[in-house]
Parts: C-alpha cells; sequence; structure tokens
C-alpha cells in the first residue's frame, strides 16, 4: 500500500465501534474487570503489550488508533503518544540513557531540547557533547566508551542543516549506540527514518499532525529493539496524551499529505521568489538547488514541508520590524504545521556550542501556510517597502 493509501485506512477499525468511521474519543481511568480472572488478564497487558485496555494511563482506543496508525506510516514496530512534542523528545532520550552515560546531540537542535540536556540530563549525571549537524561519518570521533545515544534533528528547525542520516546511523549501529531523529520536519511521509536505520523516530504532532494550531501532541515511534525501553520509561513517567488531543491528532492525519503537499508547493513559490530579492542576503530551504543541504535532501527525502529561514542584508532594526509588523498574513508565533502562515525572528548564536552563526543582518524563519501564493508573495512584497525605510503603519495587537 502507498503511503497516501495508508494514511486513510491505517489504525481504523469501524467494525469495533458498530461501524463509525472514525474512533471514538474515550475517556478513561478506570478500567473495571467483571472477575478475578479478567483483572489478571488485564494486568498482563501493561507487561507483555497485548492489546487491550487495563487503566486510562496506558491508553485508550482514541490514543491507540492514532499510536498504529503513525507507527504504520512509520514503518515501526510500535508507537506511543504524549502530551507534547517536547514531552516526546525527552522520553525518547530517557529511554536511552541513565547515569554514567554519554549522549551526543545536533548543535542545531531544538532548543528546550537542548535545555533539557544541559540543566536535567546533566543532574542526572548524563554527560553530553554536542556536534556539528553537517558532521557525517566524522561524529565517528566523537564516540566514547560511555555513548548511549546520538540524538539528530534533520533538517535543524532554525537553521535547516541536513545531516547525512545513513552515515551517522552506520557509524552508531558499528557501536552499538542507538539513534533518535525528530523528524517533525519532514513527517513520516517525506523521510523514513526506520527504513534507514534509526531507532527512535519523534514528531511533534503539534505541527502537521495536528495541522490546525488546535491540540498540542506528540508520538515517538520505534523499531522492535527499542520498544520496550521506550513503554517502560514512557509508563514510569505518566505519559500519556488527553483523549481530545489525541482525537485532534487522528483527525488531522488524515488530510496531512493533501496539505503538506501544498505546504510544500507554496514554501517552495515563497523561497524562489525571495532569493531573488535584493533585500535578502540567504534563503536556507534544503529544496532550493544550491543549498547546503540539498543534495542529502534530493537523495533522502521524498518532499519539503513549509518551513525554511530567510537572513536578510543588514538593515536599520526599526526597519526590520517595522517589516514584520506591516506584513498581514504572515504574523508572528512560535510552532508552525497549521494552516495559516507565519513568522519568528531567529537568533541562533545564541544557542550554539561547537557551530557558529555568522549572518550579518536579521533571520526570519517562515511557516507557509495554505493560503493562495500570490497573496502571501503580495504581503511579503507591500512589507520589504518597509526595509527601504517607508513610514511604519499603525501597530496592532491582538490584546
Ligand atoms: C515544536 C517542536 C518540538 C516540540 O513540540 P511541542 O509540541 O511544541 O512541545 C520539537 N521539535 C521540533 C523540531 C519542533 O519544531
Amino acid at each position: 500500500m502507498k503511503d497516501e493509501t495508508k494514511i486513510i485506512v491505517s489504525g481504523r477499525h469501524p467494525e469495533r465501534h458498530q461501524g463509525i468511521v472514525n474512533p471514538p474519543i474515550v475517556r478513561a481511568s478506570t478500567v473495571m474487570a467483571g472477575s478475578m480472572d479478567e483483572w489478571d488478564a488485564r494486568k498482563k497487558i501493561r507487561a507483555t503489550d497485548v492489546p487491550g485496555m487495563y487503566y486510562g494511563r496506558h491508553g485508550t482506543p482514541t490514543t491507540q488508533s492514532l499510536e498504529e496508525a503513525v507507527a504504520e506510516l512509520d514503518g515501526a514496530y510500535r508507537a506511543h503518544v504524549y502530551p507534547s512534542g517536547l514531552a516526546a523528545c525527552v522520553t525518547a532520550i530517557l529511554s536511552t540513557v541513565g547515569s554514567g552515560d554519554h549522549l551526543l546531540i545536533t548543535d542545531s537542535a531544538y532548543e528546550p531540547v537542548r535545555r533539557f540536556t544541559q540543566g536535567y540530563l546533566a543532574r542526572m549525571g548524563v554527560t553530553a557533547t554536542f556536534y556539528d549537524p553537517r558532521i557525517g561519518a566524522g561524529i565517528a570521533e566523537l564516540i566514547r566508551p560511555q555513548t548511549r545515544a546520538i540524538y539528530l534533528e534533520s533538517p535543524g528547525s532554525h537553521t535547516m542543516e541536513v545531516q547525512d542520516i545513513p552515515a551517522i546511523v552506520d557509524v552508531a549501529r558499528r557501536h552499538g549506540i542507538k539513534t533518535i531523529v525528530d523528524n517533525t520536519w519532514a513527517t513520516p511521509l517525506y523521510f523514513k527514518p526506520i527504513a534507514h536505520g534509526v531507532d527512535l523516530a519523534v514528531q511533534a504532532a503539534t505541527k502537521y499532525i495536528v495541522g490546525h494550531s488546535d491540540a498540542m501532541l506528540g508520538l515517538v515511534s520505534a523499531n522492535r529493539e527499542s520498544w520496550p525501553a521506550l513503554r517502560d520509561v514512557t509508563h514510569d513517567l505518566g505519559q500519556i496524551a488527553g483523549p481530545d488531543d489525541a482525537y485532534l491528532g487522528h483527525r488531522g492525519l488524515r488530510t496531512m499529505h493533501v496539505r503538506l503537499q501544498r505546504h510544500w508547493e507554496n514554501g517552495m513559490r515563497l523561497a524562489e521568489w525571495l532569493q531573488a530579492r535584493p533585500e535578502v542576503e540567504r534563503v536556507i530551504h534544503p529544496g532550493l538547488p544550491g543549498d547546503a543541504g540539498h543534495a542529502l535532501w534530493r537523495r533522502d527525502f521524498t518532499g519539503a514541508s513549509g518551513l525554511f529561514s530567510v537572513v536578510f542584508k543588514p538593515v536599520a532594526n526599526e526597519a526590520f520590524r517595522n517589516f514584520v509588523d506591516s506584513l498581514e498574513l504572515f504574523h508572528i508565533g512560535g510552532s508552525w504545521g497549521g494552516y495559516e502562515s507565519l513568522v519568528l525572528p531567529i537568533a541562533p548564536a545564541a544557542s550554539r556550542s561547537v557551530t557558529t552563526w555568522d549572518a550579518k543582518g536579521p533571520a526570519l524563519r517562515f511557516h507557509v501556510g495554505l493560503e493562495d501564493i500570490s497573496d502571501l508573495i503580495d504581503d511579503v512584497a507591500q512589507g520589504m517597502k518597509m526595509l527601504a525605510g517607508a513610514p511604519a503603519k499603525p501597530k496592532r495587537a491582538f490584546t
């Protein structure tokens, strides 16, 4: 089955719900047993992975339906839901390292994961080394006897470096080291971590899977060898997503392939347009020929999402702020992957250990939504008059 069909049929069980297309939103804590035998059988669910219901914290038909669908798309053994993408990232890491262990983590990692590594993990006695996302097979030189895991994010969600995942996985496998990839940018549709030998694939499902900016959700997909440790630490930490959010993830997933196609097309068109503008120093989008990550992207990915970054030529701070403020269709906000266009001012230099960010001008991350592309381009074009010193428009506020 092709992914575009899998995304429709996987994880659905109308035979369990009187023929209803979608899984019900099941609210559950207690799951009752009618007999001691039944109770004994239910208790085994947790320890042995047999499907079924034991306690709300261990899943319901709503969460399990989403997990099953995403595991299938990822080509994984199993997947687990989390209440946020960050919870998914850190639980995946905690399933691989403990006191005395060493973690290699990309310098381009999502900032809160970097913070977790430098704060919480350090307090737990896990040492970490940041590595240059362009390191490839050179990662071998950073491996120590205590190294247990390598944490990748590709492309980096601010700076868009594409990593040579097969080369890094090859080194990791030879040393018995686990690999974790934050695959939020590509989704399981445009990159297949597990098929590339990665052990754990993370999705901030808040982004493209939910797709409508109305829920927080995370998922980790695991191969067979990595699943027991992931399952156990997930249960030990009491991690589960609520039924409404899991349902929204399930609903969003069913149209993700159609939405992503449009995010990709719109994103490429705006990136190409921006690249030709005199105000722009550099567009960082792996889909652009000439981008540093383009060759690896072409080799390993089957598409691009709507997220990329732009470095502007040096300009007065006031003019740049007026430019961003003047945009009518791109509002300023964290997160991405929803239907709406967004921009985010970025300053990567502050969160780097082993790589440098040498841009002299200001930088913006664009998330290109599902609007008409000519409207989006017109919006950025009118805003660019501010970069040339046009008078600011009245300031807007949503409060
Ligand atoms: C947003 C994001 C996360 C965290 O997801 P939340 O659902 O916001 O907690 C993790 N990784 C990447 C790359 C992200 O963009």
